[in-house]
């Protein structure tokens, strides 16, 4: 043992050596005087002190004064100039890839290091980690999937949890471990790093742990709202804008209706506000114009006549413009390349920052361009907090941030645009006074901005629970409902019963809530369970190409166009690629394959325009293609032959039962009648298809069910898409209960199926496929 520790001790002052050759170059002086230049300097003794006397200690400061990039080092040095460097080990834990390979990424610079020394990053799928490496940057999720293997998180001497105040499923989760935790592992350090305020909250939740506040100093920044914009770009908007529906998808009548109330309430608070400040004393053209603003829509044409006024009027600094995702900065960048003014490269440079994106691409964003040119960077929401882009002096706020949102009484999730709340508009303004006074352009009324919640809800009290469940139960942290009812703010019981009743349905849990070899298969994969349990099945039956399509299909928008002034023609060419399929996801999947053969003869473009297919949404399905055959290989579930898995690709049958798999329990049941088709549900009774979908236009469904992904109440049931299947399928390839399921169903069926259910084959059928289960899962 004191070999060891001498051994130990001799590695840290060579670590301690190495710093000081730095800080004593050039560039490590100036670094060194960067370093302390920042706010969170001032503090660094009081911070090791409190941190050294308390288990848990909470950190808040504004953004940019030096939490993630200081703190952590700040523990590193003090461990090292204490000689026990190298003994010490600290994780960082980011809500985002992108911001843990940055942050850990400039670290390692401001110690004239490279990346994987003393700091080190590991995300999903990629990592850099050395012999030395003491101080780790990682997403919430990769730490998580340590406590799996690791429950005491044995070595660790420090964790760090950043970004609490986004209130993310992943770090309101990973506290309640914690918290566990702590009592088992008494030296354990924990330090909750917030950019605003809410530090009490988490403070007494640690049982009034000590709270320090890091002054931070930040110029001062202009706002402008929508009345301001008006005027200074003199820009009308018209009907036209309205069309140019900006963050919502029209389509969904009944995503307009979630936000319809929501929308009312905002249109009255606009009315009255514009009432209130009397706007005939202003030009009657902003009012006139003002009139016509939709609520959930800002069109592109707005954005990019604000930032032509920026680019044309104002002086040189990045511009920063917060969008709600990734499909609408695409689009959106796509139409400012063909203004001249945004084409020119000399001038502008035009970049995008999401978080599906390759690291490489992300890392473009922070560069500083050169003289000259002016750098627009069109970003999600994640630009808010975690990342720091320093030259920013305008910030372009569309108001909406695209949120998950579960209506556990319909037990529907969706992911939709929704206003942001006060806290981030105001966050959002921020990053445009990091180096000198900035602008921010919020593209609404300031009477919206008043109406904005003032925090938004934390993501476990408006997302379905049921991937959370599985981790809850491949943790092994015992009852789910006890668990989730210890969380900072405990999610409705109804909404984890219904998470628990999903999981038992399709297989995932078994009566008694344990794991089953597929749920302990799903809880591996980062993704919904139904998505999971599609890609695990089509990597069994070596099927993957096709399900990798309706997977990345059902987490993108419809890829087929319907511009009602050419329907006739959409619908022709949509036609060939439904053609006795009787599936919307089949319908993607040729339509996607027949892109990905035109592309190779590079012609693409004209095969989406001939076939009115959103060439966009196709390549955004391509990249999630390719994202969640990578989480495959990462998991383990496929190894290095691609070729292999892809077998029984070909086969629309297998396909087809796959799907069901994963939709189940979404099902109904199809009985064709002389003139209609007769389609219910269990729960609903009859319901009806959307007009989009494949299976609307047929006369006759030569299939007993249907599974489907989505439905929405209007004023009936409708099923957004879905897929035929036969009684055999269904029986296969339902959940593990699909008998139990099922039961509901025979009561409405005629015939054939009641018989099946009943006789001995049906046993048979259900034997098979527990054991086939068993077979290719353990
Ligand atoms: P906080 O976590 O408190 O929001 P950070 O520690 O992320 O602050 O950043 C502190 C400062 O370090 C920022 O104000 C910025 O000036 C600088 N900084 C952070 N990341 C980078 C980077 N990748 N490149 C250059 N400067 C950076
Ligand atoms: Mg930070």
């Amino acid at each position: 043992n004191t070999v060891l520790e001498k051994l130990l001790q001799r590695r840290s002052l060579q670590l301690c050596d190495q710093q000081l050759n730095f800080q004593n170059s050039a560039d490590g002086q100036k670094m060194l005087n960067f370093r302390k230049s920042l706010p969170a300097f001032k503090e660094r003794d009081a911070l090791l002190k409190v941190i050294s006397e308390n288990q848990v200690v909470v950190v808040s400061g504004e953004t940019g004064c030096g939490k993630t990039t200081q703190l952590p080092q700040y523990i590193l040095e003090s461990e090292v100039e204490a000689c026990r460097g190298a003994g010490c080990s600290i994780i960082c834990t980011q809500p985002r890839r992108i911001s843990a390979i940055s942050v850990s990424e400039r670290v390692a610079a401001e110690r004239g290091e490279a990346i994987g020394e003393s700091v080190g990053y590991k995300v999903r799928l990629e990592g850099v980690k050395g012999r030395d490496t003491r101080l780790l940057f990682c997403t919430t999720g990769i730490l998580l999937r340590r406590l799996l293997v690791d429950r005491d998180l044995t070595g660790v001497s420090h964790v760090i949890v950043d970004e609490i105040h986004e209130r993310g499923m992943n770090e309101d989760f990973l506290l309640v471990v914690l918290k566990d935790l702590l009592p088992r592992r008494p030296n354990l350090r924990l330090i909750l790093m917030s950019a605003t305020l809410n530090a009490e909250l988490f403070s007494s939740y640690f049982g009034g742990a000590p709270m320090i506040h890091i002054p931070g100093f930040t110029y001062p920044v202009r706002s402008h709202f929508l009345e301001d914009i008006l005027e200074m770009t003199r820009y009308r908007l018209t009907k036209y804008n309205q069309i140019d529906d900006y963050g919502v998808d029209k389509k969904w009548k009944m995503e307009k209706q979630a936000l319809s109330k929501k929308k009312s309430q905002l249109a009255s608070a606009v009315e009255g506000s514009l009432e209130a400040a009397n706007y005939t004393d202003y030009s009657s053209s902003t009012q006139d114009s003002l009139s016509c603003w939709n609520p959930d829509s800002i069109g592109f044409n707005l954005i990019e006549q604000v930032l032509c006024h920026i680019v044309k009027n104002e002086r040189p600094g990045a511009i920063l413009v917060f969008m709600t995702g990734w499909d609408d900065i695409n689009s959106l960048k796509e139409q400012l390349q063909t203004n001249p003014l945004f084409g020119d490269k000399s001038k502008i440079l035009l970049l995008a920052c999401h978080g599906s994106m390759a690291s490489s691409e992300q890392r473009l964003i922070f560069d500083k361009p050169y003289e000259g040119i002016r750098k627009i960077v069109l970003a999600t929401n994640m630009a808010e907090t975690s990342i720091t882009i320093n030259d920013v002096v305008f910030v372009v706020d569309c108001g909406k941030a695209k949120e998950t949102s579960y209506d556990a009484l319909n037990n529907t999730p969706c992911l939709l645009p929704n206003w942001i709340s006060k806290a981030a508009a105001r966050q959002r303004r921020g990053r445009a006074g990091r180096v000198q006074p900035g602008e921010c352009y919020h593209l609404y009324p300031r009477c919206v901005f008043e109406n904005f919640d003032d925090y938004q809800l934390p993501e476990l009290l408006r997302t379905p629970l049921q991937s959370l469940c599985l981790q809850i139960k491949s943790l092994q942290l015992g009852s789910i409902s006890d668990f989730l009812s210890r969380a900072l703010q405990a999610p409705d019981p109804l909404a984890v019963q219904n998470a628990i009743d999903y999981l038992k349905i399709i297989g995932a849990l078994d009566e008694q809530e344990n794991l089953t070899v597929l749920g302990r298969h799903l809880s591996m994969l980062p993704v919904e369970p139904k998505l999971g349990k599609m890609l695990i099945l089509g990597a069994i039956f070596n099927c993957l190409d096709p399900v990798l399509t309706v997977v990345a299909g059902l987490s993108s928008r419809d890829p087929f166009l319907m511009p009602f002034d050419r329907k006739d023609l959409a619908e022709g060419a949509k036609a060939q690629f439904v053609a006795r399929g009787y599936s919307d996801h089949l319908a993607v999947i040729r339509a996607y394959e027949g892109w990905k053969e035109a592309e190779r003869h590079r012609s693409g473009h004209e095969y989406c325009w001939r076939n009115f297919l959103s060439g966009q949404t196709l390549k955004g399905i391509d990249s999630l293609r390719k994202q969640f055959f990578a989480l495959l290989k990462d998991s383990g579930l496929i190894g290095d032959d691609a070729e292999s898995y892809n077998k029984w690709s070909n086969d629309e049958h297998l396909t087809r039962a796959i799907i069901c798999s994963g939709l189940f329990p979404g099902i109904c049941s199809v009985v064709n009648k002389e003139k209609s088709i007769l389609l219910k549900t269990v729960e609903d009774g009859p319901v009806l298809l959307c007009m989009n979908s494949a299976n609307a236009q047929e006369s006759k469904i030569p299939y007993p069910w249907l599974v489907f992904n989505e439905k929405m109440k209007v004023n009936s049931v409708f099923l957004r898409d879905s897929t035929a299947v036969s009684d055999s399928v269904l029986l296969l390839f339902g959940g593990k209960t699909s008998r139990g399921g099922l039961d509901g169903h025979v009561k409405m069926l005629d015939g054939y199926l009641e018989f099946f259910m009943k006789s001995a084959l049906a046993d048979m059928y259900m034997t098979l496929k527990e054991e086939l289960n068993d077979l290719v899962l353990t």
